[in-house]
């Protein structure tokens, strides 16, 4: 039989796998806990910490869509993140871009203090990142791509070529993409992490995350870790999300042609200084995006002309987005970056990090694309009167 393609996996696994009653989606199982067969014989499960079927049905699958061995559902995006610096002890370095996830950056920081590993911080996005790269001689390089707000990529296979010159693991942050538009593993790098709460579950109800190996003795280094620390997602979290990867191609598909409408739409716009997004051919890494991603995905930056006044009327004059961070979700939401996703930034570091006042972010979610333009018209009309 012909490999299936990535759709279909995705709506397939774990179908009519239930002996029982025959029921075709899987069951939900809250058991904590599990009987042996027999005196010292186990089952496949004993303890809902260590395995449950709802969660390793989701992880199976999510190594599937990412081309790896084994994939570990963690309770929180963060917690699969916290998961890869276990990989460190004090004498290593880890590399990460200026620009990662806000929450990244903070944990990585914080425990660095603490002395549990080095940290050296680079702008990954310039192609001299390969020589701070092999200089600093790391365990673990971390990418994320696009990055937020201002959606600039990483070249993944050039910071592969740096890190496997020194020997170094590279871990992928592919939140904001999704496996079905990026596949980090087989551009050479070793780890992906996604925060499920965005795309991959899709529907803003679960807070979660996973992390997928490229090879199988890594995840069962990580899934022991995982265990060890107690950081596994719950099983009804993970039904919901395998419910929402059923559609995840889908959506994604959808998400992107209406980001591309609205990219456009504010590229035209006279209130709009500046717009950032990897599918339109004025981004300066629009060839790239086109090489090592699917598609240019859902979210969409831009600066509004004048200061935070107009930022805060526009932000108020919406009503098809949601003023709310987060993103990934069907519906529309859209965010202030300076005084929400990056307030806690120091100002210097967040100006040079190009997030000014005048900087909005939206989540385009899924609605009819014609109604979200209609309403972005309606609150630039706000401005002017
Ligand atoms: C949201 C997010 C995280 C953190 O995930 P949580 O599920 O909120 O813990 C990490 N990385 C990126 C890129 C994110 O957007």
């Amino acid at each position: 039989m012909t490999k299936l393609k990535n759709e279909t996996l995705a709506v397939r696994h774990g179908i009519e796998v239930d002996q029982h009653h025959g029921a075709v989606v899987p069951p939900l199982h809250l058991s904590t806990t599990y009987s042996l067969a027999d005196f010292a014989t186990k089952r496949q499960f004993d303890y809902g910490r260590s395995g449950n079927p709802n969660r390793d049905t989701l992880a199976q699958l999510l190594a599937q869509l990412e081309g790896g061995e084994r994939g570990i559902i963690t309770a929180t995006g963060m917690a699969a993140v916290h998961l890869v610096t276990q990989l460190l002890t004090p004498q290593d370095t880890i590399v990460i871009p200026h620009d990662c996830y806000g929450g990244s950056y903070r944990l990585f920081t914080s425990l660095a203090k603490r002395g549990l590993f080095k940290l050296v911080v680079l702008d990954l996005t310039r192609p001299e990142c390969s020589e701070g790269i092999k200089e600093s001689k790391p365990k673990i390089v971390w990418i994320e791509t696009p990055s937020n707000p201002i959606l600039r990529l990483t070249d993944i296979r050039q910071v592969c070529d740096a890190a496997k010159q020194v020997g170094a693991l590279v871990a992928a942050d592919n939140t904001f993409l999704s496996p079905a538009l990026q596949n980090p593993l087989a551009l050479g790098c070793d780890i992906v992490v996604h925060s499920t709460t965005k795309y991959i579950n899709g529907h803003s109800d679960v807070v979660g995350g996973a992390l997928i190996t490229k090879s199988a003795e890594l995840g069962e280094e990580l899934a022991w870790w995982a265990n060890n620390i107690g950081i596994t997602g719950a099983p009804f979290d993970s039904f919901l999300t395998l419910r929402g990867i059923r559609t995840l191609k889908l959506r994604l598909r959808q998400h992107e042609e209406n980001a591309m409408a609205i990219a456009e739409f504010l590229a035209r716009h006279p209130s709009v200084e500046h717009v950032y997004y990897p599918g339109l051919e004025s981004h300066p890494q629009h060839e790239l995006a086109k090489q090592q991603q699917a598609g240019f995905g859902g979210m969409v930056s831009f600066d509004i002309k004048g200061g935070l006044k107009d930022s805060a009327k526009f932000l108020t004059s919406v009503n098809q987005f949601t003023l709310a961070q987060s993103l990934g979700g069907v519906e529309s939401l859209i965010c202030h970056p300076a005084t929400m996703t990056h307030a806690g930034m120091d100002e210097q570091a967040r100006l040079e990090a190009g997030v000014g006042d005048t900087m909005i972010r939206i989540s385009v979610g899924i609605e009819d694309k014609d109604d979200l333009i209609a309403d972005l018209e309606h609150a630039f009309a706000q401005l002017e009167s």
